[in-house]
């Protein structure tokens, strides 16, 4: 054990302080807490209900769709995608115009990469690394399928599973490479890469950068513009808060939007959607990534979810982030390495997003004791990751203190033991 001195990271009073001084702590009231006992420590997988979501949804229904019927489209459903794509620019340093609300992450993946690839024609690789998202990856596979033979797909290895590997794609990255594409925040250890150097190093190879900014949209700022970013795509169920299954976000940097066609030009990427031509024009400006009607219920739901996080300030949110990431690593550190945990994620802040894994040879069966007997929910990420996920609007430092506690009760009494090593679909 650490000595003593670390003791009054375990004590109530410690953590409720920090609570008292929180300058978001109102933000928490703006959300639906069923069960004020549940510690939830998944709002990087699914955020949880904004309280005017559930007013604002019951509107859509009741009034909007209704009462309003057809006309609703003429009443702001036309512009919705739009309209929230310009509130999400505000998140990640993007102008309005830039930032569009469409279909899933996976799906936006395609349509941008695919656009990028004919952009680059006789250039033949896509450089990634094997920390990013699984579905990233197959998204890229179904291209090099699909376009026929003539790409390849370079995945570059993480040194040690936790940090992205930088020199490596420094050395992939060459005049052959048409596109990189990186997950920004690494789902699994929270690794955030700098955008602004990864980018420079892509573009001093004639290569063009599609960032996937999932586990970082609403979690940690980001600077689309600064960092001179060709395309991004996001997901808006995880910190932003939309609702699961949410549609996701995409970004076209200005001044590349009128060279890039989209693979899947549907009637809503049309010049004249309404004309019904049977030649398809592109729509000037970011219009032209879209395809089909948007499932306005869904898409509505999304708004006040942003609206709290532009209301809080991303430098705010951010600065508490990493104020209960630190704290969480100190417990861990005091508390659970002593138990056989160590701490799968990035010890340097400027390098980690919002959230903590901490991997245990028993780490599925810690991770099922804490969700059915201690009212903890994090997740867990084969092999041994427990996720731990702090959103700033809603998470509380005593939750943290409260779930290290339950952790270590969990392990110390061997409460695990109970559960089945057999895992269940969705963690
Ligand atoms: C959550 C997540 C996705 C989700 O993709 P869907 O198409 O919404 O299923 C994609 N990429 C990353 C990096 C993610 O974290």
């Amino acid at each position: 054990m650490k000595p003593t001195s670390n003791k009054y990271l375990l004590d109530p009073q410690y953590a409720q302080a920090l609570d008292a001084e929180d300058r978001l702590a109102r933000f928490r009231q703006e959300f639906v807490i069923d069960d004020p006992g549940l510690i939830y420590l998944d709002g990087n997988s699914l955020g949880r209900l904004p309280r005017r979501s559930r007013v604002l949804i019951q509107d859509y229904v009741d009034r909007q769709w209704g009462q309003r019927l057809i006309r609703g489209w003429g009443e702001g459903w036309l512009e919705l995608a739009q309209h929230i794509g310009d509130k999400i620019a505000g998140l990640v340093g993007a102008q309005p115009g830039e930032v569009v609300v469409a279909e899933s992450t996976s799906t936006n993946l395609f349509k941008l990469a695919v656009a990028a690839l004919k952009a680059r024609p006789g250039r033949s690789k896509i450089v990634t690394d094997d920390l990013n998202f699984p579905s990233d990856l197959y998204i890229f596979q179904g291209i090099v399928e699909l376009l026929g033979g003539g790409h390849r797909l370079e995945i570059v290895s993480s040194p040690d599973g936790i940090h992205g590997p930088l020199e490596g794609l420094a050395a992939a990255i060459d005049d052959d490479t048409a596109l990189v594409s990186l997950s920004h925040t690494a789902f699994k250890s929270a690794y955030t890469y700098d955008m602004a150097a990864v980018t420079a190093l892509a573009h001093r190879a004639g290569a063009l950068t599609l960032w996937d900014l999932s586990h970082s949209a609403g979690a940690v700022p980001v600077d689309l513009n600064g960092a001179n970013a060709d395309l991004a795509v996001g997901c808006s169920y995880k910190y932003l808060n939309g609702g699961p299954g949410a549609p996701a976000f995409l970004y076209v940097r200005r001044d590349l939007q009128a060279s890039l066609r989209n693979p899947i030009s549907g009637w809503y990427s049309q010049a004249a959607p309404f004309d019904f031509g049977l030649e398809y024009q592109p729509a000037a400006g970011l219009r032209r990534m879209l395809t089909g009607t948007p499932p306005v219920l869904a898409l509505a739901a999304i708004e006040p979810g942003i609206d709290l996080l532009l209301a809080a300030g991303m430098d705010h949110l951010r600065a508490k982030s990493v104020q209960q990431s630190e704290y969480l690593i100190a417990l861990v550190d005091a508390v659970l390495q002593p138990l056989g945990f160590q701490l799968n994620s990035p010890r340097d802040a400027a390098r980690r997003g919002s959230h903590i894994s901490i991997g245990h040879p028993e780490g599925w069966r810690i991770n099922r004791a804490l969700i059915e007997q201690q009212q903890v929910l994090p997740d867990f990420r084969a092999p041994d990751n427990i996720r731990l996920g702090i959103t700033p609007l809603y998470t509380t430092f005593d939750e943290i203190r409260q779930a290290v506690q339950r952790l270590r009760a969990v392990v110390e009494e061997r409460r695990y033991e109970q559960y089945s090593l057999e895992r269940s679909a969705v963690t």
